[in-house]
């Protein structure tokens, strides 16, 4: 149990699962069924999970990447999910996770000079008094418009009636999942990706297991467990239909749209949030980029990769324009992502059948709009040994995987002990502290720069040596996969190795981000990328001719929707900052 998830021992893992029997299979490998799979591992149980495609290839690869109480859900009353949400984001950030999550601060800046800042500094109050005692976060802080603009000389100066700045987390949503995988393999769990359950087994009216079709070798396997866990995001409704199971809850799909830019288009020295007509738009500070977002609209269409376009892109683009000095144009932007937020809708009214699944959740003209429908998760125990989550939010993965392994275990014979996850370390968070005071001396003991020991230490924590290891091995891994960017081909063969990717697409868009950091979708380096694979997994000719054609086509269709995307929206010069 070494939390090593290595490409190379699938098959032994997808023989380990079909061995059986476990006490839970979880279905989905997002942050939720991750943290599933950890939350009942780290209790004791033997436990697998499938995942279809790649960790975190679904929703939790494509977020805006904080870890944060949500101040608008404060707005719309939501105290609980704030509450929960930020004291989830300190025990990440003090204890659990602290080399993945860290305190950004972000600056929220004020138009209506008597009655905003009040209000908003109320907020913020709350806000901060919602956390737990200890702060591993600074407090907020009023700025007067000359301080707003000396962090964030972006902002048109009209009307900035000074700012407030307040605290939140970010994280790399793809590592972390992978982290969250690992660490659940470190206590025992079996992870097998690329490997999606395409019915449930059934004795009577109780689940016993599912059947689970290798995506890559076509074979069907079955894994039989004493309950099963579905953790599908937006496909939860499928996973339920395909079993004809009636579940107590449905998933609306609201699609969030994100738009990566240089640093140099925006010149602030901190993230920001402003309003919007309909919601928030956040400026994101994402290393040498700025990822900016979001969108909020219903979606119907393909779950895998949700189409972005041009108004999705006017919509953010002309939301920036309102608030920037130097209006930001089509060509800032170097990448596009959407995403889909599994909301959960009213159950659907029962209309007999066997299934309700497939029912939509109710009436288009009576819907909420998506913005307005809760961030709160939903546990369902539709039938015997099988229980279904979805909802919630990233940032509150822990306590939802919690929660729902307490449900599915809750009748399993013997003493099922209580989760111990708020007592349990990441991997690569153990030793934190002295392996970044090391980073001088183990830059020197394995003869690489300093910047790259901080630049490991910053993605992989305490499990740096690993990578240095690799690299003492192979002195070609210690250079960098692409130039400008800071990951080192060491980081491929470790994602192979250790992280388990299968496919250029998950080293490029998962493991290393450059599908949405570098202006080719990572193009340039996929080449090398699929050299590094090759090495290790064996790959033929013809294997690395298709593997570089299939990450051609995913990286142009992903870029296809930056060109697709008609003309600049036109800046409004003098357009109201909405309230
Ligand atoms: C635009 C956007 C911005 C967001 N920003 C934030 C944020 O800043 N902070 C925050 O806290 N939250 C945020 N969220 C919410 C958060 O990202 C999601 O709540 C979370 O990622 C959902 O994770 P999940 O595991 O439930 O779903 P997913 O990540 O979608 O995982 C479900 C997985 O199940 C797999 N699967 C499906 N069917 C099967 C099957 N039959 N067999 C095997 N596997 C299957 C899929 O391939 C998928 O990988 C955001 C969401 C969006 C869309």
């Amino acid at each position: 149990m070494t939390g090593v998830l290595d490409a190379r021992a699938r098959d032994e893992a997808i023989r380990t699962l079909a061995a059986g029997p476990l006490d839970v299979l979880v279905i989905g490998g997002g942050i939720t069924g991750a943290g599933a799979a950890l939350d009942a591992a780290s209790r004791g149980l033997r436990v697998g999970l499938v995942e279809s495609r790649d960790l975190a290839a679904g929703t939790s690869s494509r977020s805006s990447k904080l870890i944060h109480g949500g101040l608008r859900y404060l707005e719309q009353g939501d105290f609980k999910l704030v509450r929960e949400a930020l004291r989830e984001r300190d025990l990440l950030v003090s204890r659990l996770a602290p080399h993945l999550v860290r305190p950004v601060p972000f600056l929220y800046p004020l138009y209506k000079k008597v009655v905003e800042r009040p209000y908003v500094g109320a907020g913020l109050v709350i806000y901060d008094a919602m956390e737990g005692v200890k702060r591993p976060v600074p407090h907020h802080r009023h700025l007067t418009t000359r301080g707003a603009l000396r962090r964030a000389p972006a902002l048109r100066p009209e009307r900035l009636a000074g700012a407030m700045m307040y605290y939140d987390a970010q994280v790399d949503d793809a590592r972390y999942t992978v982290t969250v995988a690992r660490t659940a393999a470190r206590y025992g769990a079996t992870v097998v990706t690329r490997a999606t359950a395409t019915s449930l087994l059934r004795d009577g009216s109780r689940v016993t297991g599912a059947s689970v079709l290798d995506e890559e070798s076509g074979r069907v396997f079955e894994v039989r467990a004493a309950r099963v866990i579905v953790c599908a995001g937006v496909w939860s409704d499928l996973v339920h239909e395909a079993s004809r199971v009636r579940a107590g809850y449905q998933v609306r799909m609201s699609k969030g749209v994100h738009l990566v830019m240089p640093r140099s288009a925006i010149d602030a020295d901190t993230g920001m949030i402003v309003r919007t007509s309909k919601s928030v738009l956040f400026f994101i500070p994402w290393d040498t980029r700025w990822i900016v977002g979001t969108t909020d609209t219903d979606w119907s269409g393909d779950r895998a990769e949700p189409a972005v376009t041009a108004e999705d892109v006017d919509y953010i683009l002309g939301e920036a324009n309102r608030v920037l000095a130097r209006p930001l144009t089509r060509g800032d932007v170097l990448a596009v992502y959407a995403g889909l937020r599994p909301l959960v809708a009213e159950p659907a009214v029962d209309k007999g059948g066997e299934s309700r699944a497939g029912d939509k959740a109710g009436d288009k003209d009576g819907e909420k709009p998506t913005t307005k429908l809760s961030r709160e998760h939903v546990v369902d125990a539709p039938l015997p040994g099988l229980v279904s989550i979805a909802g919630g939010k990233f940032t509150t993965y822990r306590l939802m995987a919690k929660d729902v392994v307490d449900v599915a275990t809750a009748d399993l014979p013997g003493q099922v002990p209580a989760s111990v996850t708020a007592q349990l370390p990441l991997l690569g968070a153990d030793g934190l502290p002295a392996v970044r005071a090391s980073a001088r001396r183990l830059a020197g003991d394995y003869g690489v720069p300093a910047a790259v020991a901080g630049h490991l230490i910053g993605r992989y924590g305490s499990l740096v040596t690993e990578l240095l290891d690799l690299i003492r091995a192979d002195r070609t891994l210690g250079q960098p996969l692409l130039d400008g960017f800071p990951y080192l081909r060491a980081e491929v063969a470790y994602a192979v190795s250790h992280e388990g990717a299968l496919h250029v697409e998950d080293v490029l868009a998962r493991r290393v981000r450059l599908l949405i950091e570098s202006p080719d979708a990572g193009l340039s380096a996929a080449p090398e990328v699929v050299t590094i694979m090759a090495g290790l997994l064996g790959w033929n000719r013809r294997r690395r001719a298709t593997e570089l054609r299939r990450y051609r086509e995913f990286a142009a269709a992903n870029a296809a929707a930056l060109t697709a995307t008609g003309p600049v929206p036109e800046v409004e010069s003098a357009a109201p900052i909405p309230a």
